[in-house]
This record gives structure tokens, C-alpha cells and sequence, in this order.
């Protein structure tokens, strides 16, 4: 639907928004405490200076924090919210401007609290956790602090880098200018002849739809105006490369990729170990390609061939439908979980739940400790919308039970962790809805949205992960990185995942790295792919009924920041330092691959 057909936010029923009064109950509400937050930010100054005063003092500094980060996150949430679901509503994105400024005022207030933490030294610092237990919860906020210490330089140097930040941000908001404002597409051409206008979102309708010769000049429309560029657009990433190298640098750091996952404590293995055992498991994906070009009769298959329907004849289902599915689908974790998540989607309304003008495009879910854990989404009745809101659900109850069992300072989560529990969701719910004997158009509709989802996940977030790995270990030879070298790699990259099923223009093929902003942050897209193969795991170890696998994976959805990433996986039952979570994946991709053959079977050559 276009913007314009859409109703406007005024018309939307209210059991259809989410609960924005539950967090103020009126934005008259919100403006008092608004006004009343600063003096509170400027009264963190009385522990400055004091929280070597001793462990008493210490602990009435972390609980003071804690009430004034739920103050302040309660007053971002709401405004958040406000400003989403209706981006031209002025007032709103006035608040939202206003909160993120007192966000960064208290930011900048309690700067003196880690530096200070610092030199009362470590060893200090456990004497007094033993001394005053209840200070003893911030044990592994102090742990990381000092772990994070070992790459941080003298005080003259930190400034430096500090002030580099501005800067070196503008690589990206020059790719992002370029990609999304200035350029241009020519249009595309449907079979019939019909010119399609063209745009990002045009792009991404039309590659989902039958008509493979607009599909084509769709593909081939966007690649060109980016080829178009393609010197600029190699520079800029190059130059976003080379300071991610120089940091790494700086701050003592073996290479780029130490220095990225560092963040979370991960060890390089994890990285290594994900792209290895993709690449050694390429043949699925190529089994996949081989299939799909049967399926859609097309004598080779083209990257615009990836995202075409398998079957036009695709299920429909109102929200409650797909509330339905997805409870039934994490039922094995229990009744509080899928009672918790029913509540919230029928009665509580962390929901909101369909597009309207103005409403963002980006779905997401949000919230604060204290605040429900609320969803945005554009809910338009099929498959892919119940598999998305499923994920969000699973970012949802992944804050629920942190918020319920941890204090503040662990409220929030890595990304690493937080893309196991929503794919988690999804694999969990995708599994049930195969294991339910569907008729064949729901069984092609199901397996076509999970591998829309792995294709992008767990096939181009890889093949991307590894061009990073290169492109970075280039700069970090001292070699030079231009536009045709970057295409040549991509190429490469692409020509070895996607196998001898797949054929492709190189030049477009290659410049492909160019239409992902995610590059611009350092080492981010792996992620994915990892959260996507910790989430089939562990679906695994509860779809085959392993004992106390459904209890681990609640142990980890209750731990949140309170433990590192990797630490709180291993408790859930997955280690992502070793090859089993991909290698898992891999058979669950297998899996639906061995279906598709079943549904469509290489051409027996009729007996004489
Ligand atoms: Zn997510």
C-alpha cells in the first residue's frame, strides 16, 4: 500500500496502538517529569568526588544511578514511542530530541563514575563487595570495567580518540546520503512492458513478486546507479576501513577484528569458526539454488530469482491467528512463557500492531525496565509478518525476563545475545507449523519464508562477514582496496557460495557490498549469522526433547547483561567458540532443502 492509502495514526483503533499511557498517562505527564529530570541529573554531582569514601558510600552512589537511569529511560521510551508512530507529529519529535538530550546530559554528569571506580582499584573494590553484600551484584559491571581497562590509554591520548568520533562518522553519513538520497533509479520494466517506478522499498516488492523480467530490470537498476558511483563509494568504505584499523591501533589491539569483539568479550574464534564452517557447508546452500531453479523453471538462476514466490498461493492470517501460532510454537518453554507473551500480545498491548501514515518502516521492539516491553510493527496478514513478529516477541521476552530477575545495571543485552532469542522464536515457530502435515501451498509458503529469512541471514550477513574479514586484512597489510578490487572479491565470494547452480552479471554481483550501510559499522554483520545459529540450536536441543533444555534456555533469557555473551549461551546450552551451533543450522537448512526436493523432483527420464 502507499503512504497515502494508508489511514492516518488519528484513525487507528486504540486496542490496535501499544500501551504508550502505561508509561505516561499523558504527555502533560511526561513534559512535569521532563522538567523535573535535570535538577535530579545534577544531583548525581554529590557523589562525585566520594565513592573512594568507602563501600557505604559506594552503594548509595550505584542504587542513586540506577533510580535515575529508570527515570530517564522511562522518559526515552515514551518518546520514542510518540515519535515512531507518527514521525510527522512535530510535538513528538520535539520530546524525542529533548529526551535524547537529558539522556546525554546524564551521560555526561556521571562521566566521573568509571574513572574513579578505576582508581579505587580492583582489589579494593572485592574487599568491599565482601565487606557490604548487596554491592556484591555489581561484581561483573566491575569486572568488565577492568577488563576493559587493559586498552585504554593515558588521559591525553583517550581525548584525542574521543574527539576523533565526530569526524570519523563521516564516512557514513556520506554512504548514507549517497544511497538514500541521491541517488537514482532508472525505472524497472515489467513483462508486459509497463515502466515500475523505482526506489529501495519499489526494489524490495518486486524482487518478491513472479514477474521475472521486471525482477530483472529492477536488480539490474539498482546495481547501475550504485556501479555509477562506484568510486566514490569504494573510497568512502575504504577510508571507514582505514579508521577502524587506526583505532584498533591506537588502542593496542592485535588487528580490527580483536578490537571488534573485544566489546563483548569474544574471543576471534567465534568469528573464524562461523565463516569456516559456512564455507564448508556451501554445498546445502548449492543443493538449495538447484532446487529453487527447478521449482521456478528458469533454465539458470540469477540473484534476482532468490526472493520470487515458490508458490503464489499463500496462506493469509489476522492477528489473532498469528498470536495463535506463535504460542503454539513455544509451548515446549512452558506456560509462563507462553502466557506471559499471550497477555502481552491480546491484553496488555505491547503491540502496535499496523502501518499508518507516517509510522516508521523500520520494525523493532523497545521499552525499558519498568515499562512494558513493547513491539513496533506493519502487521499486513501473512507469513512473514507473523515470522517478524515472532522474532520482535522473542527481543520482547528476552527483556521481560532480564527485567524481572536482574537490577538495572544488567538491564540491557548485547545484540550477540539478542539475535539468539528472536530467532529462537521463529525457528521454534517455523517447526511447528512443518511438523502440522500442511497442505502443500502452506508447506511451500513456510519453507519459502524461512529461506528468504537464512538467505539473508545466514547466507549474505556470512559472504559479507568474510569480504570485512578481507577487505580489513588488505588495509591492514598496507595494501591499497579500490572500487574494482572490492567488486573482484565480492565476486569471488558470491561465485564460491552461491556454486555451479547460480549465474551472475559479476560487475552488478560484485558492487552488491556497496547497498549495505551495516559495513560502515565495523564487524556488526556476523552477528546475525551467529544469533541465527545459536537460536537453531538451542531450538534443536528442545525440539528433540533434550532434559532441561527448555529450563537452560529461560536461565539465559533471565541472566540479560549480567553475564558476557558467550558466558550466558554456554548456560542456555550452546557454545558458539565451536562448529556444533552452525553445523546444527546447517542440518535444519538441510532439512527444508530435503523437502523442496520432495516437492519438486529432478525430471525421471520416462522408461522406453
Ligand atoms: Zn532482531
Amino acid at each position: 500500500m502507499t503512504e497515502a492509502a494508508l489511514p492516518p495514526r488519528s484513525a487507528i483503533a486504540h486496542e490496535d496502538t501499544w500501551n504508550a499511557e502505561s508509561v505516561f498517562e499523558s504527555p502533560a505527564a511526561w513534559d512535569a517529569e521532563q522538567q523535573a529530570l535535570p535538577a535530579a541529573i545534577e544531583a548525581m554531582a554529590r557523589h562525585q568526588g566520594h565513592l573512594a569514601d568507602g563501600p557505604e558510600a559506594l552503594l548509595s552512589a550505584f542504587q542513586d544511578i540506577d533510580v535515575l537511569y529508570g527515570r530517564v529511560g522511562k522518559l526515552l521510551t515514551y518518546a520514542l514511542m510518540a515519535h515512531h508512530v507518527d514521525t510527522t507529529d512535530q510535538d513528538a519529535s520535539r520530546r524525542y530530541g529533548q529526551s535524547q538530550g537529558l539522556y546525554a546530559q546524564m551521560a555526561g554528569r556521571l562521566g566521573f563514575f568509571d574513572p574513579e571506580l578505576l582508581a579505587i582499584g580492583q582489589d579494593r573494590l572485592n574487599e568491599w563487595m565482601q565487606a557490604e553484600p548487596p554491592l556484591a551484584v555489581n561484581a561483573h559491571y566491575i569486572h568488565d570495567l577492568f577488563r576493559r581497562q587493559a586498552h585504554v590509554r593515558s588521559a591525553e591520548v583517550e581525548q584525542l580518540l574521543g574527539a576523533l568520533a565526530d569526524p570519523f562518522a563521516g564516512p557514513h553519513t556520506t554512504a548514507n546520503y549517497l544511497t538514500n538520497a541521491d541517488l537514482t533509479y532508472r525505472p524497472a520494466q515489467a513483462a508486459d512492458g509497463a515502466e515500475l517506478p523505482m526506489s529501495v522499498a519499489a526494489l524490495d516488492k518486486i524482487l518478491g513478486e513472479a514477474d521475472r523480467a521486471a525482477r530483472r530490470t529492477a536488480w539490474e537498476s539498482y546495481l547501475d546507479a550504485h556501479l555509477a558511483f562506484k568510486n566514490t563509494l569504494a573510497s568512502n568504505l575504504a577510508t571507514s576501513i582505514k579508521q577502524n584499523v587506526f583505532s584498533a591501533r591506537a588502542r593496542q589491539y592485535g588487528s580490527s577484528l580483536e578490537a571488534a569483539l573485544f566489546v563483548d568479550n569474544l574471543p576471534v574464534a567465534v568469528f573464524h569458526n562461523l565463516i569456516d564452517t559456512f564455507r564448508s557447508h556451501l554445498p546445502t546452500w548449492q543443493r538449495y539454488w538447484a532446487v529453487r531453479r527447478r521449482a521456478l523453471g528458469v533454465d539458470s538462476l540469477q540473484p534476482y530469482d532468490v526472493w520470487a514466490p515458490l508458490t503464489t498461493r499463500r496462506p493469509t492470517l489476522d492477528y489473532p491467528q498469528a498470536v495463535d501460532m506463535i504460542c503454539a510454537g513455544l509451548a515446549p518453554l512452558g506456560e509462563t512463557y507462553v502466557s506471559t507473551l499471550r497477555r502481552g500480545c491480546l491484553e496488555e498491548r505491547w503491540i502496535d500492531k499496523y502501518a499508518n501514515q507516517g509510522k516508521t518502516d523500520s520494525q523493532f521492539s523497545a521499552g525499558w525496565q519498568g515499562t512494558h516491553p513493547f513491539i513496533l510493527i506493519r502487521f499486513e496478514g501473512d507469513l512473514g509478518g507473523m515470522s517478524t513478529m515472532a522474532h520482535e516477541l522473542g527481543h520482547s521476552m528476552h527483556s521481560y525476563f532480564t527485567w524481572a530477575n536482574q537490577p538495572m545495571i544488567y538491564s540491557q543485552y548485547s545484540l550477540f545475545a539478542a539475535e539468539v532469542a528472536s530467532n529462537f522464536n521463529q525457528a521454534m515457530v517455523r517447526a511447528h507449523l512443518l511438523a502440522q502435515n500442511p497442505d502443500r501451498d502452506f508447506e511451500l509458503s513456510v519453507i519459502d519464508e524461512a529461506m528468504s529469512n537464512f538467505h539473508r541471514y545466514f547466507f549474505i550477513m556470512p559472504t559479507l562477514a568474510r569480504f570485512e574479514l578481507e577487505t580489513h586484512q588488505r588495509v591492514e597489510r598496507g595494501q591499497g582496496l579500490t572500487a574494482d578490487d572490492m567488486i573482484e572479491l565480492m565476486a569471488d565470494l558470491f561465485a564460491e557460495a552461491f556454486g555451479p547452480a547460480v549465474h551472475f552479471d559479476r560487475q552488478r554481483m560484485g558492487m552488491t557490498w556497496a547497498t549495505f550501510g551495516h559495513l560502515y559499522s565495523d564487524y556488526y554483520v556476523y552477528q546475525y549469522a551467529t544469533g541465527i545459529s545459536g537460536a537453531n540450536a538451542l531450538a534443536r536441543r528442545i525440539l528433540l526433547g533434550t532434559p532441561g533444555a527448555a529450563e537452560a534456555y529461560l536461565e539465559f533469557l533471565k541472566a540479560g547483561g549480567s553475564l558476557y555473551p558467550l558466558d550466558a549461551l554456554k548456560r542456555a546450552g550452546v557454545d558458539l567458540t565451536t562448529p556444533k551451533p552452525v553445523e546444527d543450522t546447517f542440518e535444519v537448512l538441510s532439512g527444508l532443502v530435503d523437502r523442496l526436493e520432495k516437492l519438486f523432483p529432478e525430471q525421471s527420464i520416462a522408461p522406453k
